[in-house]
C-alpha cells in the first residue's frame, strides 16, 4: 500500500520534559548577581561551595561566573544541572548513533517488540528531502517495507498461535517481524543529561563530520539549550558549512 503523508517526517519534535529547580539554602546564601535559571544557580551555589565563595568577591554576575568555569575547563560543576528532552520524528539509525553517548546520560526509547509498527511514521533522510525523484523511490521502499511487517506479523501470530498468552505471541511476532523495518523508522527517546553531557554530545553531533540527521537534532537541541540555560551553552555558534546545511562550533571544548 502506498504511505499516506502524514507517515513521512521530514523534522524532528524536540520537548523539555524536565529542568532542576534550585533550592537555596538559608544557612549559605550567594551573593547572586544578574539573570539566571535554577540550573545555573545550581551549578553556581555548588561552584561556590568548592571555595566557600558565596560573598562573591569578584562580583560575578551568574553567567560570567559560569563563563569562567567552562573556560577554565571544570565541567564537573555542570554536571548537577539534568535536563530531559523528549525526541520524535528522529529515526532508529539516529537512536543507534545518540545512545553511544553514555557518560552522564540515560535513556528510555519506544519498544519495536511491544509496539505495534503497522502504523509506523518514516523519517526522510535530510540529504533526500526536495528531490522529487529520490523522495518517491523512497517513500516507495518505505511502504514495501511496512507492507513486509504487516504480513510478517499475521503469519507469525498464526505460526505461534499455540502460545496462549496473546501479549506474548504478539511479542514474539513484532520481534521478529522488526527485522525488515528500516533505519529511517521513526521512533521517540526520552534522553537525560546532565549540562556537560549534552555539551559534549552537541560537540560531536553538531559538527560538520556528523550524521545530517544527528546534525540537525543537535542543533535544534542546542537552540532550545540556549533558550533553557544560556550559560552552559552560549559559547555554542551556528554557521552554513560548506555543505549548505547548518552545522556549529564550540568555543570551549570538552570541558
Ligand atoms: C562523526 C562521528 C562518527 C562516528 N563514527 C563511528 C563509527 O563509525 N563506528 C562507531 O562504533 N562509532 C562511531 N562514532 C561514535 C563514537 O565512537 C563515540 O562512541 C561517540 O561519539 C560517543 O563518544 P564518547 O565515547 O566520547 O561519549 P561518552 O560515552 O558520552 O563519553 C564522554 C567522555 O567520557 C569519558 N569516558 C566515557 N566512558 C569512558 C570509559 N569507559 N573509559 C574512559 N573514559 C570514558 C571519555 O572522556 C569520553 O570522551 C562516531 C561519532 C561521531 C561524532
Amino acid at each position: 500500500m502506498p504511505l499516506v503523508d502524514s507517515a513521512i517526517l521530514r523534522e524532528p519534535r524536540v520537548t523539555v520534559l524536565s529542568r532542576p529547580v534550585f533550592t537555596e539554602p538559608s544557612h549559605l546564601p550567594v551573593q547572586w548577581m544578574g539573570e539566571s535559571t535554577d540550573g545555573e544557580r545550581l551549578a553556581e551555589f555548588a561552584g561556590r561551595l568548592c571555595y566557600m565563595s558565596q560573598k562573591n568577591p569578584a562580583n560575578r554576575d551568574t553567567r560570567a561566573y559560569l563563563g569562567n568555569i567552562k573556560k577554565q575547563g571544570h565541567g564537573s560543576v555542570l554536571e548537577h544541572a539534568n535536563y530531559s528532552l523528549l525526541f520524535e520524528g528522529v529515526s532508529r539509525s539516529l537512536t543507534h548513533e545518540l545512545v553511544r553517548h553514555r557518560a552522564g546520560f540515560a535513556y528510555s526509547q519506544l519498544s519495536q517488540r511491544y509496539v505495534d509498527e503497522s502504523d509506523a511514521q518514516f523519517v526522510m533522510p535530510p540529504a533526500i528531502i526536495g528531490d522529487s525523484a529520490l523522495e518517491a523511490a523512497w517513500i516507495s521502499q518505505m511502504g514495501s517495507a511496512l507492507d513486509a511487517y504487516i504480513s510478517l506479523v499475521d503469519e507469525l501470530m498464526i505460526r505461534y498461535a499455540w502460545v496462549d498468552d496473546k501479549v506474548h505471541r504478539r511479542k514474539m511476532a513484532r520481534e521478529a517481524a522488526r527485522g525488515v523495518l528500516p533505519n529511517s523508522t521513526e521512533t521517540k527517546i526520552v534522553v537525560t543529561g546532565n549540562a556537560r553531557a549534552w555539551r559534549t554530545m552537541l560537540e560531536l553531533r553538531s559538527s560538520e563530520g556528523a550524521e545530517m540527521e544527528i546534525r540537525r537534532l543537535a542543533i535544534a537541541v542546542m537552540r532550545v539549550m540556549q533558550a533553557e540555560a544560556p550559560a552552559f551553552f552560549d559559547d555554542f555558534e551556528v554557521y552554513q558549512a560548506e555543505d549548505r546545511r547548518e552545522a556549529a562550533k564550540v568555543t570551549y571544548h570538552k570541558v
